[in-house]
Parts: structure tokens; sequence; C-alpha cells
């Protein structure tokens, strides 16, 4: 193995957060409020050996988790052989995704025998109704099913992403609660981050992942001991129920001692965080599989760079337009 990637923090990357598209099908009110815009002029986004490439790479340097995202991820065509592209490497033991569900119901087997290990799936609401409102589209009995295939193809837990806000969705809290009472699901809940397309919608819908802890612990859910792949989630678990809780409260001071990820995007640019400046051309060296020390070396020089913590709390979202756009 070539040496760990590290930072000058002592923080190990071991997890890569690799996009494949920026496209959407969805209109999240958070996210593309006004659909899939074409963003990157005359940008294909990585063939399936460029992204091989790169996977090898982050392997050979210690990767062993990597999450397919996007944009939506199972828009592409190849999705499934990307998966067993990724399965197939060389010290990967996970390969996870995260989707809106929309083609779950009909996929979930086809992408488990490929290869794939963990889904998380967003879904805001468990009310029909706030779900078509919030994503701009009326999937939410689609998602569901997607959701019961999931479990029937084997996936033992499955985590499903909720972003909860303000004078929305944020009164199902206690829904959401019921609803894993009996299910192993981890429900993470992602506090709402301003991106730099956000304007309004950050001041009126913003919830404090501390107000949604606060209710939790008056509640009897206790924070579970941290294992290394929770990375910056704080877990949550209650005697009387199957479901646990993941808390991503990016505004948390300190929430960045336990960063473990680094992000590839669909056109083969290197963030060093959601919310860097910039990315790092790395598609110039995916060309062949000769240039993958050159890659290593320009992916070590760059963590020297990388900052403590991101700068989020004082209004700065570094050049992320939305999630979508760099894979969230
Ligand atoms: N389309 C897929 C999906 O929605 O699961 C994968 C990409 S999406 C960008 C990944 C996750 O980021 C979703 O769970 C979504 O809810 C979350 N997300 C998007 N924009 C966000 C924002 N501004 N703040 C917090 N979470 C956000
Ligand atoms: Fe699409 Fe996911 Fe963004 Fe929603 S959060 S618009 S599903 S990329």
């Amino acid at each position: 193995m070539a040496v760990q990637f590290q930072d000058s923090f002592d923080r190990k990357f071991y997890y890569l957060r690799l996009s494949i598209t920026d496209v959407c099908n969805f209109r999240c009110t958070y996210c593309l409020p006004d659909g899939y815009r074409p963003s990157q002029k005359n940008s294909s986004f990585l063939s399936l050996d460029e992204l091989r490439r790169v996977v090898a790479a982050f392997a050979d340097c210690g990767t062993s988790k990597v999450r397919i995202t996007g944009g939506e991820p199972s828009l592409r065509k190849d999705f499934t052989d990307i998966i067993s592209m990724i399965a197939e490497q060389d010290g990967i033991k996970k390969v996870a995704m995260t989707t809106n569900g929309y083609r779950l119901a009909k996929n979930a087997q086809e992408w488990r025998d490929a290869g794939l290990t963990n889904i998380n799936v967003s879904i805001d609401s468990l009310d029909p109704r706030m779900f078509h409102q919030i994503t701009g589209e009326n999937k939410f009995h689609q998602v569901m099913k997607g959701l019961d295939a999931a479990f029937d193809a084997g996936f033992e837990q499955v985590k499903v992403n909720a972003v909860l806000l303000k004078d929305l969705n944020s009164g199902e809290l206690p829904a959401f609660l019921r609803w894993i009472k009996d299910k192993p699901i981890q429900l993470r809940f992602i506090e709402l981050m301003q991106t730099g397309d956000m304007n309004s919608l950050f001041e009126r819908h913003h919830q404090s992942g501390i107000s949604i802890r606060n209710h939790l612990i008056a509640n009897g859910w206790i924070m579970k001991v941290r294992e290394q792949s929770d990375g910056p989630a704080e877990v949550y678990c209650h005697p009387d129920y199957v479901g646990e809780i993941g808390l991503i409260m990016p505004y948390k001071k300190d929430f960045c001692h336990s960063c473990n990820r680094l992000r590839v995007s669909a056109v083969g640019k290197l963030h060093m965080c959601l919310f860097g400046d910039y990315g790092v051309e790395l598609r110039d060296l995916l060309q062949d599989n000769t240039q993958e020390p050159e890659l290593i070396a320009r992916i070590q020089g760059q963590l020297a760079n990388k900052k403590q913590s991101h700068f989020l709390d004082q209004g700065h979202t570094g050049m992320t337009p939305h999630l979508a756009s760099i894979g969230g």
C-alpha cells in the first residue's frame, strides 16, 4: 500500500465520497428548487474507466469505503457497472450509495448483487403531501416501496437521511421516532447547511440540530460510543427502539475534528471539503493506469492544504452552489 492519506491535523482519510453525476430528477427546496440545470459547460462526467482509476488510487492509499453520490447517482445508465467496479477493487470493504430512492424498488436486488453494501435513502417527510412539497415529486409511496425492497434484498440496516426544516416538516420529529420503533433504520437528521445558491431559505427554515438532540436526551435517548465509521455524526440509541438516530450538526463546534472523508466530483475534481473554495483537477491523470503514482502524489500534495474546519458558521459557503454539485 502507498502511504495512507492523512492531513496535517493527523486526520486519516479512509472514506471517499464519489459523485458520478450532477443530474437529478427531484427538485428539493433546499438543493435544486428549480430542478437540474447543467452547470459545467462542455464537461462530461467521469467514465467508468476514469472512475476506476480514482478508486484504485484511493484504495491503494488506505481508503476502504466509497460512497457513490450525486446528483442522483442511479440516473447513470452504467450505475450497476460502477457498483461492481468499485466492489472489485482490492481494499474496498464498503460500497455505499446515497439516493432519493426513486429507482430502489426496481433495482435494490440488482445493486445488492453487484456488491453494494450500504444504502442511505433520503426521505424528508412521512406525509406524502409534505414529501411532495419538499422534493417537488409526488413519489413518497414509490420511495417507501424502495425502502422495503432494500430490506428484502438483504440490506440489514438501511440509513434514512432527513433534513428537518422549520415551519415545514420539523413538527414530524415525534412521527419519525415512532416510525423507527420497530425498524432497523438509522435515521440521520442532517441539519440544513447554507449553500451558495440559497437565498432567504436558510434564514426561514434552518432548524438547529441541538434542538433535536435536546428532544432526544429528554426522551431517554443515549449517545453511543463513537465508531470510526460514524465520522462526524453523533449516534443515539434507546432501549425501547430498534432503530437509531444519527445527528449531523455541521454548525457544532469541533464538527470537523473527526473528518474522515475526501470528495471527488463528477467531473474529476478533488474537493478537500464540502465547503472549500476550489476543486483540484485530477482528470488529466485519469487517462491511463500508469499515471497512478502521479495521481497519488497530487492528492497527497493537496492534503497539506486541507483546512482544520469549514467556516460555515461565518456564512462562508465556499464554491458550492448546492450539494448536488459535488455530492452531498
Ligand atoms: N440525490 C441523492 C439524495 O438526495 O439522497 C444524493 C445526493 S443529495 C445532495 C445527498 C444528501 O444531501 C441528501 O440526503 C440531501 O437531503 C442532503 N442535502 C442536500 N442539500 C442539503 C443542504 N443544503 N443541507 C443539508 N443537507 C442537504
Ligand atoms: Fe436531488 Fe438529492 Fe438534491 Fe434532492 S437532495 S434535489 S434528490 S440531489
